[in-house]
């Protein structure tokens, strides 16, 4: 068996009511919280109440600062991190979807470190360091799995690049998973950010470092996601179905953090910077068609292994044919949750693919694809994305 290492600090809180805990858990590391989510609307506004309502009963003061907004860029983190430092704030909250729990990621950063959140991309030489603010997150989409990451991912609209600090003290010290809290998450963002589950899970278990632990993990999340993803697309309101998506999502982060991700997250990240009017799973769900024929034949047991998964009639197939099949499976299985997309769809223009194609080799998870490609090849799948 291959070595590996397993780590996973946050302290995880899963379940239905759980949000409010979250005053007493923020309360353990810090009395003037710096809250962070996007502008309230009428459908979190409940939410936030009753948030707010838990900080106070809690003791703990609180400044809000709602300004994230999705694909959260640089100039966002730093005006955060001039409202932490102004507040004086010792613990940083959280609140929404990824771009709300990155956000108060990199402002945990900036505002405890000297320049910008930009400086501490995980390729950078200085990182952040132990005096990072400490992070609370409370998540309500399930898709990136950010509440128990370390990982946040920033936009950097002048260079038009996005990429992410990436270090452990910016793991979350608890992360708060409450089903309840995604009944009003709209049908669209539901599949787009569940198809980011299945893109985190299937590509961890396909990477380079995956190990007997995530591999574990990936697999639960894929099947939770295959079974429980078009009917929580269909009807919103179906608990059962958002506990088991909140859960794939927590697991698909677990696995995330302890192997990464390949190659259609490097290109939907370059996707992300171009095009910031793109969700996250949007960029994903257009390139997947293309990267898993690219891909299959370099992973033909894993492949087949999705395949039987979607479809148990592949047991009794070979491992070539059913990973084959598992291509068409993954169309289906898009067109079945309304995200079979095309990169002209989204209203990415043609000649930026060039330029998109540079950036998807700067970051290093087309490396960890069982198949590498090349910068060429990288253009090809967005030519036939932005086509079919
Ligand atoms: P998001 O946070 O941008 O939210 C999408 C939309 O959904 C927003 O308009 C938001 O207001 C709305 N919304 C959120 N919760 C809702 C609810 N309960 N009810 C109704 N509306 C709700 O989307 P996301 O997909 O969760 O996050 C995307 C960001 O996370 C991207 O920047 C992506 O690159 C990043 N990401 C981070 C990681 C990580 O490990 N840190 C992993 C993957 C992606």
């Amino acid at each position: 068996m291959k070595t590996f290492n397993y780590f996973q600090p946050t302290d995880i809180r899963f379940g239905c009511g759980r949000v409010k805990e979250v005053g007493d858990v923020v309360a353990q590391f810090g009395k003037r919280c710096l809250l962070v989510s996007r502008p309230v609307s009428n459908v979190l506004e409940p939410v936030m109440e009753k948030v707010k309502k838990s900080l106070s009963d809690a003791g703990v003061t609180f400044m809000h600062f709602d300004g994230v907004i999705p694909n959260p860029t640089t100039d966002i983190v730093t005006l955060g991190a001039e409202l932490a430092r102004s507040h004086n704030a010792d613990v940083v909250l959280g609140v929404g979807g990824g771009s709300s729990m990155d956000t108060a990621k990199a402002i945990a950063v900036e505002a405890s470190h000297r320049g910008t959140s930009w400086d501490y991309l995980f390729f950078r030489e200085t990182q952040p360091t132990e005096k990072t603010l400490p992070i609370i997150t409370v998540t309500t989409t399930s898709g990136t799995g950010s509440q128990v990451t370390q990982v946040a991912v920033i936009t950097n609209p002048k260079e038009k690049r996005k990429s992410a600090i990436y270090n452990s003290v910016i793991y979350p010290r608890v992360g708060i998973i409450d089903p309840e809290l995604m009944l009003t998450v709209p049908e669209h963002i539901t599949a787009s950010t569940g198809f980011d589950v299945f893109a985190h899970s299937f590509e961890t278990y396909i990477h380079k470092n995956a190990s007997p632990y995530t591999g574990i993990l990936a697999l639960e999340a894929i099947r939770l996601v295959a079974e429980y993803l078009s009917t929580t697309v269909k009807d919103g309101s179906n608990i059962e179905a958002r506990s088991a998506l909140s859960w794939a999502d927590t697991l698909a982060g677990l696995s995330i953090a302890n192997a990464g991700v390949t190659l259609p997250h490097g290109i939907a990240m370059a996707i992300g910077g171009s095009c910031p009017h793109i969700m996250h799973g949007e960029a994903l769900a257009a390139v997947y068609p293309e990267f898993m024929r690219f891909t299959y034949c370099s992973a033909i047991q894993k492949f087949a292994t999705l395949a039987r998964i979607f479809d148990s009639d592949f047991t009794d197939t070979t491992d070539e044919a059913a990973a084959k099949e598992s291509c068409s499976m993954i169309d289906d299985f898009l067109k079945k949750i309304g995200m079979y997309l095309s990169l002209k769809g989204l209203k990415v223009p043609e000649n930026e693919l060039e330029e998109i194609a540079d950036h998807s080799m700067e970051l290093p998870d087309y490396t960890n694809n069982p198949r590498l490609a090349t910068r060429d090849e990288v253009l090809k799948i967005l030519r036939k994305a932005f086509r079919h």
